[in-house]
């Protein structure tokens, strides 16, 4: 199959244009004109390739080649077309038009039953309703219509107002919830959003897993005193003492192995003046791995070193867990499969990323088999107009989904 990077690239383009901030990058609210548009740009494509479509009830748009019919078997690739405000042309867009691309090529070499759907999910981002990966958590059944229809956008409209004319409906949604074993597997493509690939020269990278992440809401209290009057021995320092977990903090990822992180973005101090010692410190710790052992230990290990700095300066603690998600280890059969479709296609060793942001990949890793490809993002820049990847990038990945869609794992056809 011909994968062909300058039609990428005239996608990517074609979509980019579809925004509501001209000249200041891509501004696509899921449900927005500017974001159905961009829809019907792939559908018309995916209609001139002869492929069928239909909107499932959670919102996302499902693309099968017209010889493959619904209830058959198929590998599942896509992304999302949704933007955050002036965001760049590449996330998300890069993962929808590469499954696009595959559809076409198989058009053109005359075969109508490639067993691939491909998938645009709808509001990925979470900037149009207040939380991400609606349409994937709709369809995967951690979100039911209930729970949908209590968010709602800058309009006032809820998720199934506003996805009305696009095909979402509340009713149908518990009816079409996806099951496990419809598919041989997922391979959502997208670009890295962060730096290592691009530093390293890496172009296209296999994502084994989604990092987890915790987050704490932390207090320390001492004692306002003066800032004259008051030894250095005779002192309860908050902000001292969030000092010394901010840097402790800092190193905690290199006790955690490859891929933790772990930041403090966050703090305010009172009272926040020049000549008096700080009385409290509030701030937040964020915490990433690529397994739930790692976070668990880190967890541990923040718990620890808060009360001991504490306790050093006779602070009281208050700390909160704000949130756990659990890392997502993605499909060791559907990695060693792609694994060999890079040795075919001499891209082999392909190297190897743990993705640290949210994907739809992570929810419906839970019921299809899932990995991720990653294309490199030039100096890490994303959810900015100055995003950009490589198209040639963009198309090897392209090839290597090609490659690995081209037939169903042999255990499950039949
Ligand atoms: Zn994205």
């Amino acid at each position: 199959m011909p994968i062909r990077a300058e039609r990428l690239a005239l996608d990517i383009e074609a979509i980019g244009k579809c925004t509501h901030a001209p000249g200041a990058g891509a501004d696509r609210p899921t449900f927005s004109a500017a974001w159905r548009e961009a829809r019907d740009y792939c559908l018309a494509e995916a209609e001139r390739a002869g492929c069928q479509w239909r909107v499932g009830a959670a919102g996302n748009v499902h693309i099968r080649p017209a010889g493959l019919d619904w209830s058959h078997r198929a590998w599942l690739s896509g992304s999302h077309i949704d933007s955050v405000p002036h965001g760049g042309d590449f996330d998300g867009v890069v993962g929808v038009v590469a499954a696009l691309e595959v559809l076409r090529a198989a058009h053109e070499d005359g075969r109508r039953d490639l067993p691939l759907e491909g998938i645009i999910f709808a509001e990925e981002e979470g900037t149009t309703f207040g939380l991400g990966m609606l349409g994937s958590r709709g369809w995967a059944g951690t979100l039911d219509a209930a729970a949908l229809a209590a968010l709602r956008n800058r309009d006032g409209k809820t998720y199934w107002e506003a996805g009305a004319d696009h095909g979402a409906a509340a009713a149908r949604l518990a009816a079409e919830r996806l099951g496990p074993g419809g598919y041989a597997g997922l391979i959502e493509l997208h670009i890295e959003q962060g730096p290592a690939m691009w530093n390293r020269d890496q172009r296209v990278a296999l994502v084994t897993a989604i990092a987890g992440r915790r987050q704490y809401a932390v207090a320390l209290q001492g004692v306002s005193n003066h800032a004259g009057s008051t030894g250095m021995n005779d002192r309860h320092d908050a902000l001292a003492g969030a000092a010394e977990v901010i840097s402790a903090v800092e190193c905690l990822p290199d006790l955690l192995g490859d891929h933790a992180v772990a930041t403090v973005g966050r703090i305010v101090a009172e009272p926040n003046a020049v000549n008096v010692i700080s009385a409290r410190a509030e701030f937040t710790i964020d915490l990433r791995a690529p397994d739930d052992h790692s976070l668990e230990l880190g967890d541990e290990r923040i718990r620890a070193l808060v009360a001991a700095a504490a306790a050093r300066r006779g602070l009281r603690v208050e700390l909160r867990q704000t949130e756990s998600l659990p890392a997502v280890r993605l499909d060791a059969a559907v990695a060693d499969r792609v694994r060999g479709a890079a040795s075919r296609l001499g891209m082999a060793p392909l190297p190897e990323a743990v993705s640290g942001a949210l994907h739809d990949a992570a929810i419906l890793a839970a019921l299809v088999p899932t990995v991720m490809l990653f294309v490199a993002s030039r100096d890490g820049i994303s959810h900015n107009p100055a995003e950009f990847s490589r198209i040639d990038d963009v198309a090897a990945a392209t090839r290597l989904l090609a490659e690995v869609v081209a037939s169903l794992p042999e255990s499950t056809t039949g």
